[in-house]
């Protein structure tokens, strides 16, 4: 049997909430309760899920084997640090800190006090992107574009660090080398900050993504087209549609495939397939979440550690310097 984890949720605003909501049903998981600034607010969440409203956060500490940090990102160092301090595991929402220098000093708690980062980096728990474990991935091209309304939220920080930041950590995921140089430009509208921005990251293996970042956009856009040697894949986040393109030989066959056409190119006749895999929807954060609390209980690891939301925040603060000096 495995052991019950006694959880903690910190900040319980827009996504604390949904923290809340699937920890209250999750398998070997005891939510103790709840703590945000916000007494009323804090109250009210604790009532409609039945928990406890803790009055600080040296209270709750006391009380729980592990704590998901879900403050405003400025916010990330401090209540970590407390929490890894006191000998608790920690789930840290996106970006995992606002610098550098204060993820690293996470990572040095983590180390020195043996409890687990996982940071917040979702989009890795989407269904959308299973299929993808079924082809030998080696994209030398990735164009992703994520872009949403204007919304007051998430603006403390920039679009890069907000928005972008999700498909660094998603890209660097995919492509296995290290970052050769990066390119990005961007723009303020609605804030003072960067609102649009524009990265196109090459990798020493030669790959390079080119990832463009909204929250000035008129609709909600999230997708990643992957291209290869023979293959294509585009996927939208937002469905949960994954699309595949492969070029085989003449002789060759897909099973998989709903429709094939012939393909001539430089002389040769070979076929190109289409493929719609079928995906079993399963909810990200749910998945995310269950990870951190596997990884809690030792059977398994954090599919995003601190050291991967320290390496997407090393990227992105690279992007959003470029952008700055461009900007001068
Ligand atoms: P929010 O402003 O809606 O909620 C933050 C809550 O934290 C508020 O209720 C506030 O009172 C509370 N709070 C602030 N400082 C605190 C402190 N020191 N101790 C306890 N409570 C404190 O913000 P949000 O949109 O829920 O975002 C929270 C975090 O989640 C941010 O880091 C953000 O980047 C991240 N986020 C991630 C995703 C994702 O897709 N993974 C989406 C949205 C937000």
């Amino acid at each position: 049997m495995n052991k019950t984890i006694n959880i903690g949720v910190v900040g319980v605003g827009h996504l604390g909430k949904h923290h809340v909501r699937h920890f209250s049903k999750i398998k070997d998981v005891n939510l103790v309760g709840l703590f945000d600034i916000d007494e009323e607010e804090s109250k009210k969440v604790s009532l409609e899920y039945k928990t406890k409203s803790f009055r600080s956060l040296k209270d709750i500490l006391k009380v729980v084997d592990a704590v998901s940090i879900v403050t405003p990102t400025s916010t990330h160092k401090a209540v970590a640090e407390m929490c890894l301090k006191k000998g608790k595991h920690v789930f840290i929402e996106k970006p995992i800190t606002k610098t550098i220098s204060e993820a690293e000093e996470l990572l040095r708690l983590s180390k020195k006090y043996n409890k687990i980062i996982q940071v917040g980096h979702i989009e890795r728990f989407n269904s959308a992107l299973l299929p993808l474990k079924d082809f030998n991935i080696q994209p030398r091209y990735i164009e992703v574009q994520r872009l949403a309304p204007y919304m007051l939220r998430g603006t403390d920080i920039p679009v890069v660090l907000d928005l972008m930041i999700h498909d660094i950590d998603l890209v660097l995921s995919i492509i296995n080398s290290p970052v050769k140089n990066i390119e990005a430009s961007g723009v303020s509208i609605m804030t003072e900050s960067v609102d649009i921005a524009n990265a196109r990251i090459h990798f020493k293996n030669g790959s390079v993504a080119n990832i463009t970042s909204s929250r000035v956009a008129k609709d909600k856009v999230r997708k990643i087209k992957l291209f290869q040697q023979d293959l294509y894949i585009t996927i939208d986040f937002l469905i949960g549609l994954t699309e595949v393109y492969r070029v085989m030989e003449a002789n060759e066959t897909d099973s998989s495939a709903i429709i094939s056409a012939p393909l001539e190119a430089e002389g040769k006749h070979r076929q190109i397939f289409y493929e719609k895999p079928k995906i079993e929807k399963q909810d990200a954060l749910e998945m995310e979440l269950r990870n951190f609390i596997e990884s809690v209980q030792g059977i398994s690891k954090p599919i995003v550690d601190g050291r991967a939301g320290k390496l997407a925040l090393e990227v992105a603060m690279q992007i959003q310097n470029k952008i700055l000096e461009g900007l001068k």
